[in-house]
């Protein structure tokens, strides 16, 4: 017996350094991803439930690896969070998205009002020259705050307190929209949420999901919706794959909406196609 405890113990180790092993290879090829342009944004129709129309996109980004092909954000954002390397992926992400969003503005009028929806995570918040940096990314590509949306995840905004608070004051102060993410996963204190100027609720896709089990949870998303009015914020539903989904998201009087239903995130030169397609009569 105790040779084998012994046995599982080397087991064990091994498991470990083949992980930490992994976990050094990937970051390395992390890096040399973001200098050798491996990382590509794929866009993500938000619309109006109200008439389908196109509202704007959520930018989501993907890493094309020559040896290990396509590696999902949900593998490597959290080893970029852990590395700090998400700052500078963040900024590549930030760049880019404007500059797309510049173009389709050009090629189709700024008329369309699209929004460009951008992931900020936690690590770009703390640092001191965010909103340095946002000036540059609009001046640079000359994009107006008002079309962007930066998407904050729950947890992020009840993590930092009063110098998020500061800092997303002065994001609003330019225009620029903000979204709070993934709404119902974190731990939210509901008295606290009117104290960020948020414009937009992202309910999270496990509410949205739960929605068909049972009138509970409808209730839940309502209450959820009812609560963004009354702080001015307008409701974006994550992950909606069904037509019964957007029938009850209606009903609740929520305004916007984002899934497999409408679309999968697209390449830039698909997302161009739905925008031309959504300005014919
Ligand atoms: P998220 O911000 O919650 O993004 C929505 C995720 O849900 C995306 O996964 C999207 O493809 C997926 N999704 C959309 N509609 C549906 C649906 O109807 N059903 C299901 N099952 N899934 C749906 P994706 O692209 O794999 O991204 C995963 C996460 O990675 C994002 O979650 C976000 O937290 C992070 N991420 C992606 N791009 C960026 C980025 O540029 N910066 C940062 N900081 N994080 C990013
Ligand atoms: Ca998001
Ligand atoms: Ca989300
Ligand atoms: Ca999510």
């Amino acid at each position: 017996a105790k040779s084998e405890g012994k046995g599982r113990y080397v087991l064990f180790d091994q498991e470990m350094y083949e992980q930490t092993l992994r976990l050094t290879q990937l970051e390395s090829e992390l890096r040399h991803a973001l200098e050798h342009q491996e990382f590509e944004l794929y866009y993500q129709p938000i619309v109006l439930l109200e008439n389908y129309q196109l509202s704007g996109f959520e930018a989501l980004i993907r890493w094309k690896n020559p040896k290990r092909g396509f590696i999902s954000p949900i593998e490597f954002i959290p080893l970029a969070e852990d590395t700090g390397l998400i700052v500078a992926i963040g900024d590549w992400v930030l760049k880019e998205a404007c500059q797309q969003l510049k173009s389709w503005q050009n090629q189709f009028g700024e008329a369309t009002n699209l929004k460009m929806s951008i992931n900020l995570s936690s690590h770009q918040i703390q640092k001191a020259d965010l909103i340095d940096k946002l000036d540059l990314v609009l001046a640079e590509t000359g994009v107006n705050g008002n079309a962007i949306r930066l998407e904050i995840t729950e947890s992020t905004l009840m993590d930092q307190g009063e110098l998020t608070i500061a800092k997303l004051s002065q994001l609003r102060a330019r225009n620029i929209q903000l979204s709070i993410d993934d709404f119902g996963q974190g731990y939210s204190s509901l008295s606290y949420l009117h104290r960020f100027p948020i414009n937009i609720l992202k309910i999270d896709r496990a509410f949205v999901e739960q929605m068909t089990e049972g009138n509970e949870h409808i209730e839940i998303v309502r209450t959820i919706t009812m609560l963004a009015h009354t702080l001015n914020m307008s409701v974006v539903a994550e992950g909606v794959e069904t037509q019964h989904q957007v029938d009850i998201l209606k009903s609740l009087g929520c305004e916007f909406g984002q899934g497999y239903l409408f679309s999968h995130p697209l390449s830039a030169i698909a997302a161009e196609q739905t925008i031309a397609a959504s300005l014919l009569p």
